[in-house]
Order: structure tokens, then sequence, then C-alpha cells
């Protein structure tokens, strides 16, 4: 396998190239022991990561297509599993939206849409419905099932202004290049007086500091930027959004999969890895029952950001650079 290039990039934000680093994991998901690194920002304070592959072996080595966001397809059991976790998860997003937000007969864009769950929702509603996956496979099998798809990325879709009601990113804009830039593009599709739902990691989550670096939700190399909720309402603010509304986000599996990557990092006996998997019963009804006491009191995990369109927002260059960080050997 060819070696993976790190580089360092400046602040997307401010375009700042300093930052002081809050935390350095590898990649805890492929076993990829490099040095991917999260910083601040000392001019703006934005979170991001400032060590990463750069953007070419980033979507072409860590995204393979059984990526666990992908849906599991360990064996037809666990994969049938996981499909119903994931229709009762977009039925469950449908349903808190639709507090906020009359969810029928509109024109809804997800983008990253995945497997489509949260659109079969929408479209069973009487929505028009269409989605952007850069997954090739993904995007090939929504097009089978009738579902209008763009096989592209945010930034280099091609999609009409202001056409879109309601546009929703569930586990997604944390994975954007250019945070920054995908803001101007999306005020520029959302009409005005539509919904941005964004569904991001809270790092205000009391989880990543006790998890530490086995904290799922850094997910290093694939999550580039990171929130809290000031953070993110204040650059909500300068890109025409109001915020409606931030809800709580119920996952277990996060604190399960945090618990299995602290395990795996300091035992090698295979019994012990075994036991502490995501899908083993006992540890995912212990994750349920931490994540249900500590979501009454504190911060989730995830978060589910809900913001309004206030006026249009002229769009700017990217200002993100990249230095060279160094060749680092094969992994
Ligand atoms: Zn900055």
């Amino acid at each position: 396998m060819d070696p993976i290039a790190l580089i360092r990039t400046n602040c997307p934000r401010c375009g700042s190239f300093g930052s002081i680093r809050i935390v350095t994991t590898p990649d805890y998901e492929m076993s990829v022991q490099l040095p991917f690194e999260v910083g601040q920002c000392l001019n703006c304070h934005f979170i991001y990561s400032s060590v990463r592959p750069d953007y070419k072996t980033l979507f072409s080595r860590f995204y393979p297509d059984d990526y666990l966001c992908y849906g599991s397809k360990q064996n037809w059991f666990v994969s049938m599993v996981d499909k119903q976790r994931m229709r009762r998860q977009a039925l469950q997003r449908f349903n808190l939206i639709k507090k906020y937000f009359p969810l029928s007969k509109n024109k809804v864009l997800e983008v990253g849409c995945a497997t489509g769950e949260f659109l079969k929702v929408c479209f069973q509603h009487g929505n028009e419905v269409h989605g952007i996956e850069p997954n090739n496979k993904l995007s090939d099998s929504l097009k089978k099932s009738g579902i209008n798809v763009i096989n592209n990325t945010l930034e280099e879709a091609t999609v009409k202004d202001n056409s879109f009601d309601l546009i929703c990113l569930f586990n997604v804009f944390e994975h954007l290049w250019d945070p920054v830039y995908s803001l101007y593009k999306l005020n520029s599709l959302l009409k005005t007086g539509g919904i941005l739902v964004l569904e991001v990691p809270d790092f205000d989550s009391p989880w990543r500091k006790i998890f530490h670096h086995y904290w799922f939700l850094y997910h290093l190399p694939r999550h580039l930027s990171h929130f809290t909720r000031n953070q993110l309402n204040e650059l909500m603010v300068e890109f025409g959004f109001r915020n409606e509304a931030i809800l709580k986000q119920f996952r277990p599996t996060v604190n399960a999969l945090s618990l299995k990557y602290a395990v795996q990092a300091h035992f090698q006996n295979k019994f012990i890895k075994c036991i502490f998997k995501e899908n083993n019963p006992v540890i995912l009804g212990m994750a349920i029952f931490f994540e249900l006491f500590s979501n009454l009191f504190f911060n989730s995990n995830q978060m589910l950001c809900i913001y309004k369109k206030n006026n249009n927002v002229e769009i700017k260059p990217s200002l993100i650079e990249e230095k060279e960080y160094g060749i680092i050997g094969a992994v």
C-alpha cells in the first residue's frame, strides 16, 4: 500500500495557520497509526483537524465501501439489525424536525444521504426528495430505487440556487473538507425561510473528557471540524442562519465504540477484545443506561441543530491552504 502523506491545514474560518493542539489520535477504526491532530485556531478559536491526509488520500483510502456509516455488511443478521436501526433513526429524525417545520409537500435535500432512509420517510409523507452522495455504490443503489441522487460532493454538485425548503446533513457536516465554503453553498441552495438541519458531535459532551482520545466522535481523520453549541451558533449567524433549536440525541453506540477503542488499545488478549464490542448486548445495555442518565443532566454525544435561513450571503472562495507535514511510511 502507498505511504500516506500528511498535511497541515490552516483554519477554514479565518485562514490563520496559528493553532494550539487539543488532541492527537490514530485512526482507531482502520488501525492506522498516524498522528492525526485536532487543533484550535489561536485567532478565531475554530476547532478543526489541523493534521490530516491530503484531500485525495482521505476520500480514497478512509471511506471504503464497508465504512461503518454506510451500513454494516458483517453478515446478513447484523446487516438486517443495522438496517432496522437506521430506519428507526430516520423516523426519529423526521418526527423531531416535524415539530419545527411542516414536513409535507416540501422540496427536501439530504447531503450525504448514504442508504437514503431519511429521504424514503420524507417521500412517504408527500415530499419531493433529492440526495447528494459521493459514494458510487450507494448512489447507484439509490438511483435504482427511484431516488433522485447526484453522485458528487456538496462542493462540486451542480444544483439550482434557492430551490430547497429543507436541507439536512446527518453526521456529515463534520466530514466536509471546507465547512465554511460549504456553508456558503448551503445558504445559496436553501430558500429564504427554509430550514437547515445539522446533526454533529457535541464537543462539550462530558464523554469526550471521560474517554479522552478514545472518544469515538473524534473519528480522525474523517471528522475535520468540531463544534461546541456556542461556536456553531456564532458561525451560523455569520452565514445568514438563525438557531431554532438544539436537541440532544440518544446514541448509546457512541460510548460502546469509545469503550471498545480504549480496551483494544490497552489489552492484547483476544477474549477481552471480543467481550468489549459495541454489538455485545451487555455492553450495549450498559451504554444505554449511561446515555439515558447522562442525557438528563449533561450535553449528549451528538446534537441535532435546527437553523432557519434569514438572508442570502455572497459566496467567497475557500481559505484552506495546505502545508507539507511529511511522508509517513506505509501502514
Ligand atoms: Zn481561525
